[in-house]
């Protein structure tokens, strides 16, 4: 089980420094929560992740599901030891891919649209590559083409198998041009499978609730009142935050406000490094971000002086570090010089480079956030 306690509240935000134990350790809030979808964080070792300060990783059950499968986790002692990663854990409900392997694959589009939505998607309409049933979704698995199913029980079975800390309710995330007809019959849905997740888990695993509802106001009011009702340790915001930045802190500023403050709040899939100041003024307590590593692996680097892309051959006569306000190992042991050449001559090593250094830049902001709300000052 998990223990959440909020150190102090803002006054001038609805930010909020917590603390959030787990039988693997200590959380300082707000932070980023690490991205290792098959159970490692890309291009990095399990030691590495701990030096750039991450605190807390997830992993996708839907991936570790389909390979190598969770008796295979679970032979090996389950993921913590299977992964060498003894710290604070999470495994998300594969809910999300409900809609990437659905809608999201029919429609070619993420979970975000930009410009105008169109109401493409309507009452009991259903994806063409994947059945949506009451009791969960029948797809045909990428890796080898065999049905499978997966539904609240199926989900919590499967994170139990795989003993994160932390786990999160399945739910269904609807595609952003779903009309509202489609959305209150998937939040319905939602809803009931997040009960449903709740009394099959066996464990003495945390379990969130995920608050949906799109980008309207009344949904997610709704989904709120319904989620939190439930006695879930804490709550996932999923979903469409509206497709401008404007939209967003508008939006997570509701959700900061509709979700109880004793329990602990986690974003789910999103964090720029430009969104960052949003989501913790807006009360979050944990997010997770792909960015910080799928932009190192493609050569983009986070500093104090914005986005540098490292594939430029300007860097090569550049000495610096990648960011000379960063006291990452990166930083402090090679040159931009150096890490351009690895880009440009293809080498395996420029990937970790730059990831280590993104994560432990976005943990550094985090821990100045976490200053800064304890000073009273954000
Ligand atoms: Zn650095």
């Amino acid at each position: 089980m998990i223990h959440f306690r909020v150190l102090k509240q803002s006054k001038r935000s609805r930010a909020r420094l917590g603390i959030l134990s787990t039988p693997h350790g200590d959380v300082e809030t707000p932070t980023l929560v690490g991205v290792a979808t098959q159970g490692a964080i890309k291009a990095l070792m399990t030691d590495d992740v701990v030096a750039t300060h991450t605190q807390l990783l997830i992993c996708n059950t839907f991936h570790l599901h389909l390979k190598p499968g969770e008796a295979i986790v679970a032979a090996h002692g389950k993921l913590h030891k299977f992964m060498h990663w003894n710290r604070p854990l999470m495994t998300d409900s594969g809910g999300f891919q409900v809609f990437s392997l659905g809608f999201g694959r029919d429609l070619n589009m993420g979970k975000i649209l930009k410009g105008a939505s169109s109401e493409r998607v309507r009452a009991h309409d259903q994806p063409q590559s994947l059945t949506i049933t009451e009791h969960g979704v029948r797809f045909r698995s990428p890796v080898d083409g065999h049905s499978l199913f997966l539904g609240p029980k199926e989900s919590i079975a499967i994170q139990q198998k795989l003993g994160a800390d932390i786990m999160f309710a399945f739910d269904e995330c609807p595609p952003p041009v779903a009309g509202t007809a489609y959305l209150r019959e998937s939040l319905a849905r939602t809803h009931r499978w997040a009960a449903q997740s709740l009394a099959a888990r066996t464990s003495r695993q945390a379990l969130y609730g995920i608050v949906q509802g799109g980008k309207f106001f009344r949904l997610r009011k709704e989904s709120a009142r319904v989620i939190t009702a439930l006695p879930f340790d804490g709550f996932g915001i999923g979903g469409e935050l509206g497709g401008d930045k404007a939209t967003m802190a508008r939006m997570l500023g509701w959700m900061g406000d509709l979700l109880p403050p004793a329990k602990p709040r986690h974003l789910l899939g999103t964090g720029h490094p430009e969104d960052i100041l949003g989501i913790v003024r807006a009360g979050m307590d944990t997010f997770d971000s792909i960015a910080p590593t799928h932009y190192g692996r493609h050569g983009v680097a986070f500093t104090s002086a914005g986005r540098l892309d490292m594939k430029k051959t300007s860097f090569l006569k550049d000495d610096r570090p990648l960011d000379p306000k960063c006291g990452c190992k990166v930083c402090h042991d090679y040159s931009r010089a150096y890490i351009t050449h690895l880009f440009r001559a293809k080498e395996i090593a420029a990937m970790s480079l730059v990831s280590f250094h993104n994560l432990s830049f976005y943990n550094d902001y985090l821990a100045r956030l976490r200053r800064d709300i304890r000073r009273g000052v954000l």
